[in-house]
């Protein structure tokens, strides 16, 4: 048994080092369904393919084949394709059973893979980050591959892919290309101190470079908008009490998430509903009445409703068409505004005011303009074109932050040219670790964690 279980942890080899298991998962959705997609990668899968389908298919062709231990009775009949190292996407030998879909099929072949030495059950992630280490991938494609393994939306999906294609890899590589050219002339100044030109020459190219990409970083880190798609864009529905904002979220989200009361203020805490408006994520929050607050618990609502709608991305400003127009708290003065004139039923006819969509959150009437607009916003606020390339985490902005404050540093005329060359090396090292290439240990675990096994 203990031999058995040493088997399928690791094979080890001698000198050269620990030979890869070979690992097996179920890379498909989950059982029951018509087909189900066995994956094998390493060093192992050949010999798998001999024991259970019959050897070895012709390379990157689907053959059906009897799948099973031979001598025993067939476990399944299924489509196998070999996809022989490094043309696979783990970069190492990469097999796929296609086999039905149940159960007792899937577990039965998986049993079957681990009974071979060297094989062993994948972890999450598993091959895609076999994919990484073999140069398959950079960080920046594998996380664009779990993004595109979770979009929702049409415009989620399509950044996604261009991430996953590498489209951030590009970029990032070619600021670092820049950066290492610019390091590679101070460091020549450094060699050549005596020389007074060579000296001047040297830093007056390796300033020019520096100049170019700070301004290229801080553009990108400007910009917000692949955060936003991929995280979703913040729409806060806001307003005094009882102008109908429960209704309106109601009635937006088609189904019944906030509680609707004829009592003001009885809205004390937001509450969220994920919508896709015209291919974009939106996180639409209704938030408590904006108004002068009576009690202890209001008040505090109130203090959660600006707040949350300062970091909203859009304020949807709802007001009531029978009550006084309120305008919005000042705070809110910065924000993207959509403005709604609601209970347009009350007052056919009646008043109208400049630039607010009038709706009737009971009756749907102006609904359909009100999420055109929303759509309109949304779009803009997450680029939902397919523009240049987008920064889409919190670990790119990190890294490019840091890049940008070496940059800056370099920036500073006192500084010496050992400590400007120090600065170069500092930046160059925040983009490495953004695609990945070099010290990443720490975050690879948190990355590839994000993937089912299978992936
Ligand atoms: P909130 O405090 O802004 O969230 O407002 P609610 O959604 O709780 O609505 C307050 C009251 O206004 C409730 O009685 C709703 O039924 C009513 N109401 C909301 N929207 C409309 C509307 O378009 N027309 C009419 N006639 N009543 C509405």
């Amino acid at each position: 048994m203990d031999q058995e279980i040493g088997d399928r942890i690791g094979a080890k080899s001698g000198p050269q080092g620990t030979v890869a298991d070979t690992i097996v998962a179920l890379a498909s959705g989950a059982v029951p369904a018509a087909i189900a997609v066995i994956r094998i990668s390493g060093p192992r899968t050949r010999d798998v393919l001999e024991a259970f389908c019959g050897g070895v298919p012709e390379p990157r062709h689907a053959s059906l084949r009897e799948v099973g231990p031979p001598r025993l009775a067939t476990l399944d009949r299924g489509l196998v394709i070999w996809f022989p190292g490094p043309a696979s996407f783990t970069g190492e030998d990469l097999a796929e059973l296609h086999t039905h879909g149940s159960r007792a099929v899937v577990s039965e072949v998986i049993e079957a893979v681990l009974s071979l030495g060297g094989t062993r059950l994948a972890e999450p992630g598993e091959f895609a980050r076999r994919a990484f280490e073999n140069g398959k991938l950079d960080l920046t494609q594998v996380e664009g591959l779990a993004d595109l393994i979770s979009a929702e939306t049409e415009a989620q999906r399509r950044q996604a892919l261009a991430q996953a294609e590498g489209s951030l890899r590009a970029l990032y590589e070619g600021w670092r290309a820049k950066l290492l050219r610019a390091q590679a002339l101070v460091e020549a100044g450094l060699d050549f101190a005596d020389e007074t030109d060579v000296v001047a020459d040297v830093s007056v190219k390796a300033d020019a470079i520096v100049t170019e990409l700070l301004m290229a970083i801080s553009q990108h880190l400007a910009d917000r908008r692949g955060e936003r798609l991929r995280d979703g864009v913040r729409i806060v529905i806001a307003g005094p009490p009882n102008v109908g904002k429960s209704s309106l979220l109601n009635a937006l989200a088609k189904r019944d998430v906030a509680i609707v009361s004829e009592e003001a203020g009885t809205t004390r805490h937001a509450l969220e509903v994920h919508l896709d408006l015209g291919g974009v994520p939106v996180i639409l929050t209704d938030t408590a009445g904006l108004r002068e607050a009576e009690g202890k618990v209001e008040a505090e609502g109130v203090r959660r409703a600006v707040s949350r709608s300062e970091q909203a991305d859009v304020v949807l400003w709802l007001v009531d068409v029978t009550a006084p127009i309120w305008e919005p708290p000042v705070a809110l003065a910065s924000k993207k505004r959509i403005y709604a004139l609601n209970k347009i039923d009350l007052a056919p006819g009646g008043r109208s005011e400049r630039d607010c969509i009038p709706i009737s959150a009971k009756t749907g009437q102006g609904l359909e303009r009100l999420i055109e607009a929303l759509e309109e916003e949304a779009a803009f606020a997450a680029d939902a074109g397919v523009g240049s390339p987008l920064m889409t985490r919190a670990r790119h902005r990190a890294e490019l932050e840091g890049a940008c404050a070496a940059l800056k540093r370099f920036g500073d005329s006192a500084l010496g040219s050992e400590l400007k060359a120090e600065e170069l090396r500092i930046a160059a090292r925040h983009l490495g670790r953004l695609t990945g290439r070099i010290d990443v240990e720490e975050v690879l675990g948190a990355i590839f964690a994000e993937f089912c096994i299978g992936k």
